[in-house]
């Protein structure tokens, strides 16, 4: 797949997001930016300064479907009429720590699996009509909801609702193939972000830079797909 052209990025204001946002940003391409509070995202209204009329930051709550709304809404204003998206990265996510069994909580679970799976089926069913055939959706999973590399008990509300992102993948694979848009699940490695931790094993830099490679790479066969962010496969 060629470079892309229009991004949007969800959960840009933060971690990878906003990584995402500026190495798209260097490379030429255009993005929109959404976050929950643009009013807020000081990092992201910057960048935005630095690229006139090729950045847009647009509040969204991946959680709340009305909000998926007013951004398709608001969308076509900012692409100008008729211009699609190439790229969609379902970035944003929650991650509940410190659960253990026997004290997990519906609210946790429910949280989780409305930011990380519900977020991104319903937003890119909303955004279906705004994308390029032949575009790019990216899904931001993880290891931790691969079902096949569980060993321990451990973050279950984050490790069932990635798993469900991963089957919301494949999904949307199907449903979006017949327009030969790719949909894939990626794992960005152990980031340091606010989510990943100081102690994490991988820059925001390098895994956005190893990510963009995935994507760039990818073919009309590759939809339906759980990669790594050093392009390894990994099992559902
Ligand atoms: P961060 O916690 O640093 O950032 C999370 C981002 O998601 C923030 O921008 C946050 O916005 C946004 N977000 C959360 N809930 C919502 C919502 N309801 N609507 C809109 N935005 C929301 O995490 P990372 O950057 O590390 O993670 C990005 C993605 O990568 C996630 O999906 C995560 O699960 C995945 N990932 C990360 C790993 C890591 O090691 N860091 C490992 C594996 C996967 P706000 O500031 O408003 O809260």
């Amino acid at each position: 797949m060629n470079a892309a052209r229009h991004v949007l990025v969800t959960g840009a204001n933060r971690g990878l997001g906003l990584e995402f946002t500026r190495q798209l940003l260097v490379r030429g391409d255009r993005v929109v930016a959404a976050c929950r509070q643009p009013g807020k995202a000081a990092a992201l209204n910057a960048l935005a300064g630095e690229y006139p009329g090729r950045m847009h930051v647009l509040p969204l709550d991946v959680a709340a479907p009305k909000s998926h709304a007013e951004l398709a809404r608001e969308l076509p204003l900012v692409l100008g009429e008729g211009v699609r998206l190439d790229l969609l990265i379902n970035n944003a996510g929650v991650l509940h720590s410190g659960e253990r069994f026997g004290r997990v909580g519906a609210d946790n679970l429910e949280h989780s699996f409305r930011t990380n799976a519900a977020g991104p089926l319903l937003l890119t069913q909303t955004l279906a009509p705004l994308l390029s055939d032949g575009a790019c959706v990216v899904n931001m999973s993880s290891r931790l909801g691969s079902i096949a590399l569980t060993e321990r008990f451990g973050t279950p509300s984050y490790a069932v609702s990635k798993a469900a992102l991963n089957m919301v993948t494949a999904l949307l694979a199907r449903a979006l193939a017949d327009r030969g848009i790719v949909v894939v699940a990626v794992s960005p490695g152990w980031v340091r972000t606010e989510m990943g931790g100081e102690n994490a094993e991988v820059a925001p830099a390098d895994s956005v830079a190893g990510l963009l490679r995935q994507i760039d790479g990818l073919g009309a066969d590759d939809g339906g797909r759980f990669l790594d962010w050093q392009g390894e496969a990994i099992d559902w």
